[in-house]
């Protein structure tokens, strides 16, 4: 295939998609992105990239404004929900770069999204679009949009998210799992929480539940929030979906006057369920493959979930620019073979749920040079039982 002539199709504009758009541009590879929504949003969320996932940035030379707009916390404290007694404090700040090459970056989700945006040849993205089927067309595969649209591609990459519609028409229809947890959050002004300090990066451990705050802005003076509890009976997953703040502050009664004073300064919040999947034995078919949350969704423990699916990206960029064109299939093969294993250990992880709550080896995830990985690593399939 050619790498100007070739019709590429990504579908999905989230951090997945865009980022993998975007290495691909980099490396003269032309692909066209299709996105459901109309216009990109500013969702009220904050995301942390830890320093895996800002080096896999790097090369793309969005860092220096991401380091400018988000925070580099100097620790990060893991406490008891009650006492407040600190169960693991991280060297965060210096000590992270000096150790990994790369910053850990906490900002407001949007400011990631819209940097990555700016990668993207504007003309290669289509807003309005969403995907509704897809079909073997010959040796290509036929798109069927919701606007009554249709488009041929010689590869699809499917970075659609948790509902993703490319793993359904691949694998059939499966319902996400609901982890019995449902999460709010919100992004507010600091300068809203009084009479408390605001600690720059802190996880309140409860018995079920937790919170999780940091702050989003160099400016320091914006702070996130996730707060997670057990709810059986709510399961609808929405970014926009407003929550019920005097429930959230019920939730939290019996939580340390710190953190329920953070939890009450908060002018609104949204609330979603968390749901995820299990690791797949496969993530694609012929000339179509899945990406990012598609394949390998993790609910916010780990903050791996936007981190693995930069990585997805680089890895994929990568073997279509070492040859990967040619045999698209075989390529697309390679990738998932390389990223199965990885993206399943962090599934677990998460699972199980007290990552860093006591000391904590997180080499293996923040150490990782998705750059640098070699491309030719064989996993064995009972690698992924573990
Ligand atoms: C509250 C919260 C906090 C998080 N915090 C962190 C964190 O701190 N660090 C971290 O690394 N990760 C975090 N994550 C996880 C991270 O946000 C996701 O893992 C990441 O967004 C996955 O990227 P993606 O591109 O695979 O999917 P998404 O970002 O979900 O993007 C999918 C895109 O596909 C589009 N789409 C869907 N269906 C169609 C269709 N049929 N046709 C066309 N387009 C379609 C969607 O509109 C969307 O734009 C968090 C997640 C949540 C919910």
């Amino acid at each position: 295939m050619n790498r100007t002539a070739a019709h590429i199709a990504i579908i999905g504009a989230g951090i997945g998609g865009l980022a993998l758009a975007a290495v691909l541009r980099r490396a003269g590879i032309a692909a066209d992105i299709y996105e459901q929504a109309a216009a990109f949003g500013h969702v009220g969320a904050g995301i942390q990239l830890t320093a895996n996932a800002t080096k896999a940035l790097t090369p793309l030379g969005i860092l220096p404004h991401l380091r400018r707009t988000g925070f580099a916390a100097a620790l990060g404290y893991n406490r008891m929900w009650n006492t407040g007694e600190a169960t693991n404090v991280l060297p965060m700040g210096r000590a992270i770069e000096d150790r990994y090459g790369s910053p850990d970056l906490s900002m407001h989700r949007s400011v990631l999204h819209f940097a990555l945006a700016e990668l993207i040849e504007l003309a290669r993205l289509h807003l309005g679009r969403k995907l509704v089927g897809l079909a073997p067309d010959g040796d290509r595969v036929r798109l069927d949009f919701a606007d009554g649209g249709t488009i041929v591609a010689e590869a699809v990459i499917g970075a659609d998210g948790l509902h993703s519609v490319v793993r359904e028409a691949l694998f059939g229809a499966e319902r996400p799992r609901f982890t019995g947890k449902v999460a709010y959050r919100t992004i507010f002004p600091i300068d809203r929480v009084v009479g408390h300090e605001v600690e720059e990066r802190v996880k309140w451990w409860g018995p079920d539940r937790h919170v999780v705050s940091y702050v989003t802005t160099a400016a320091q003076d914006e702070v996130y929030f996730i707060a997670v509890v057990p709810d059986a009976a709510f399961t609808r997953e929405s970014w926009s979906l407003v929550g019920d703040h005097a429930e959230l502050l019920s939730a939290f009664t019996h939580f340390h006057p710190r953190a329920r004073a953070l939890l009450a300064a908060a002018p609104e919040v949204r609330k979603w369920a968390l749901l995820d999947r299990d690791p797949m034995p496969s993530w694609g078919e012929g000339r179509v493959v899945l990406l990012g949350d598609a394949c390998h969704p993790m609910p916010p423990v780990m903050a791996q979930g936007g981190a693995s699916a930069i990585e997805d990206a680089v890895i994929l960029g990568r073997i279509l620019a070492d040859g990967g064109l040619d045999d698209v299939a075989r390529a697309f093969e390679r990738y998932g073979r390389i990223r199965r294993e990885r993206t399943a250990a962090m599934q677990r992880t998460t699972r199980e749920g007290s990552w860093m709550r006591h000391e904590t080896d997180a080499d293996w995830v923040y150490g990782y040079d998705v750059w640098k990985a070699p491309l030719d690593a064989a996993v064995p399939a009972a690698a992924l039982e573990r």
